[in-house]
């Protein structure tokens, strides 16, 4: 077997020309332009491309982009008093905090500061709370933008085995709730699973978000299965790859994402979606 590629740009290209079209559609019905503030501190170069790049994805689709680029210097305390100022500012509808963040900063006391209706990253513990009972609101961007992909194939979920293999709260358990909700039966692998093999080859789904270049090895792929990967390694050539074996595993699966261009431009799109659904816009829920 050689497996269909999942094209994630091309599915992001069509969800991004699904949200042009609906916010130029609104807006001309007098809905305000929605406006999405970004926040980075420091000037980390993964970071400074990411935050790039969600500001050319707002300016594509027509979102007032607010940027505070702050020295990495900025104090925990001087972070809340702006997230509070924009959770108050009107013409702000997402607000989003690049991580990582200084070590002097705490991640999660600046996302619980985010007004919920607000965090268009979907990490927010009421969020996530929405998420885990089967009601989500703003869902994580990876995860949503995952289940966007298994939708555009067509992927049967109740019956199926997807294993995700990873935990962090940003993409893997959000991960499992979402393939929850869909009917899969869900296993969730991490760092302590001692035979990761053993759970891999019985994964008719398998997402693999761990970020150690060719984690999982291509033979261990059951013939059929569809692969996501959402893991980034830059390799010593300074090409990036997955977690998957992608050679062996494209022999043995029947629908497989590349890296680059997979899961990580589903990311871009889902926010720019997330900060639509948070200014109030109805966005159509037709599979890409
Ligand atoms: P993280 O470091 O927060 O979490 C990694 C997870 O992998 C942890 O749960 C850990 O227990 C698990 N893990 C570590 N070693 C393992 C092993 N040997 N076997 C099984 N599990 C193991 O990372 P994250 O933020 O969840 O990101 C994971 C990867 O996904 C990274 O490469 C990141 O760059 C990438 N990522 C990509 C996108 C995208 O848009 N494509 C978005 C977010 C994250």
């Amino acid at each position: 077997m050689t497996a269909n590629i999942i094209d994630g740009k091309s599915v992001a290209s069509t969800l991004k020309a699904r949200l042009k079209h609906t916010l130029q559609a609104e807006c001309n019905k007098d809905k305000q332009t929605p406006g999405l503030a970004v926040i980075i501190v420091g000037e980390d170069p993964a970071s400074v491309i990411y935050v790039r790049n969600k500001r050319l994805g707002c300016e594509e689709i027509g979102i007032h982009s607010h940027h505070y680029a702050l020295p990495v210097e900025t104090t925990e305390q001087y972070l809340i008093d702006l997230i509070r100022q924009l959770n108050a500012d009107p013409t702000i509808h997402g607000i989003l905090i690049q991580t990582p963040l200084p070590q002097h900063v705490n991640a999660q006391t600046l996302v619980e500061c985010i007004d919920p209706h607000k965090d268009v990253d979907g990490f927010h513990p009421y969020n996530l709370g929405r998420l885990a009972q089967r009601k989500p609101l703003l869902r994580p961007c990876t995860p949503f933008g995952v289940m966007m992909l298994l939708d555009h194939i067509q992927q049967v979920y109740k019956n199926k085995h997807a294993v995700i293999v990873g935990a962090s709260n940003s993409v893997g358990r959000p991960m499992a709730f979402e393939l929850l909700i869909a009917g899969a039966t869900v296993t969730l692998c991490h760092r302590f699973t001692s035979d990761l093999s053993y759970f891999i080859r019985q994964a008719d789904i398998l997402v693999a978000a761990v970020g150690r270049a060719g984690l999982i090895t291509g033979k261990d792929i059951k013939e059929g299965a569809t692969v996501i990967d959402v893991g980034i390694s830059r390799l010593p050539n300074g090409k990036l790859t997955g977690d998957v074996e992608f050679s062996v595993a494209s022999e043995r699966a029947a629908w497989i994402t590349p890296v680059p261009g997979g899961v990580g431009p589903m990311t871009v799109a889902v926010l720019l979606y997330n900060t639509l659904l948070a200014a109030g816009f109805t966005i159509s829920a037709e599979p890409l």
